[in-house]
């Protein structure tokens, strides 16, 4: 049994991480912590991470909080030597290479994924292998509006691994202006991105891509946050066997 604690304990994802933890045979919920006390699923949630960690000694912290407190709770957990499973967006490069640094410094592994629905990698990876022959491109991401954070985790990574792959360049017409601001997106290696931010959504995303005469659209759509459950579960399974820091749920899949 793997024993894990759950930080976010109170938020929409971190009820859901709950309830797949204690439904999974190899897995064993220790902890729960939010910055509130309370309870979930019979389940009480304390409100110091340090302490937590120290008394419950997990062997894998699953983080689903804000994205201006991931990062201190990474580095927290990592200095006690408990594996973070991070799906919390908002890491910064500059972030992920501390990270690195504090796993491998403390010898404990460390996981984040931005996406870890299985449908929403498959996306990025059917978008990375079209953009080789179908380089123009944009990407319009649809979220709940309870985000915070904008563009979303999934539509920045799926832009990098298209750059990855295409030159930079600016897209539509040399004179477009913008008549009114931010209209055409934000711009990411010349790739243009769009957030939607509405009730009614969970988390979708679609990756447009323009040729002569044709167009090709891979969308993906998460319609309940059980989706992301079965990528976090493997994920608490495997990260005690990786090394350093592992970006990515593809990195893990086979
Ligand atoms: P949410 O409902 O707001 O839940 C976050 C929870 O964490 C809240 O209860 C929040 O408390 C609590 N919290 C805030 N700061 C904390 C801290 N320092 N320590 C412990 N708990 C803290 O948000 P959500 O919809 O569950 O999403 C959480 C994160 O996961 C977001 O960044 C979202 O983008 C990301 N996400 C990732 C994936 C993926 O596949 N990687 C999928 C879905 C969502 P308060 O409400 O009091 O602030």
């Amino acid at each position: 049994m793997i024993k894990v604690l759950v930080n976010g304990a109170l938020g929409r994802m971190g009820r859901t991480v709950i309830a797949a933890v204690k439904a999974d045979a190899e897995l064993e919920l220790v902890g729960a912590v939010d910055i509130f006390s309370g309870e979930v699923d019979g389940v009480k949630v304390e409100t110091d991470l340090a302490a937590a960690l120290e008394k419950f000694k997990p062997e894998v912290m699953v983080d689903f909080t804000r994205p201006d407190a991931v990062f201190s709770n990474v580095m927290l957990a990592l200095s006690k030597k408990v594996s973070p499973v991070v799906g919390t967006t908002g890491l910064s490069e500059k972030n992920l290479a501390e990270i690195r640094a504090a796993a491998e410094e403390n010898s404990t592994p460390a996981f984040v994924a931005p996406n870890f629905a299985l449908g929403a990698v498959l996306m990025m990876l059917m978008a990375q292998k079209v953009a080789k022959y179908m380089p123009e491109v944009e990407i319009i991401e649809l979220h709940h509006d309870k985000k915070l954070d904008a563009p979303s985790g999934t539509a920045e990574l799926t832009a990098k691994m298209i750059s990855e792959v295409r030159a930079a360049h600016k897209q539509g017409h040399p004179d477009e202006k913008e008549r009114l601001a931010h209209v055409r997106g934000a711009d990411y290696d010349g790739i243009r991105i769009h957030s939607v931010r509405l009730p009614g959504y969970v988390a979708h995303q679609e990756v447009i891509f323009g040729g002569l005469g044709q167009t090709l659209t891979i969308r993906h759509d998460s319609t309940g946050r059980d989706s992301f459950m079965p990528g976090v579960v493997l994920a608490c399974k495997k990260v005690r066997a990786l090394t350093g820091l592992t970006v990515g749920l593809d990195k893990i899949l086979d």
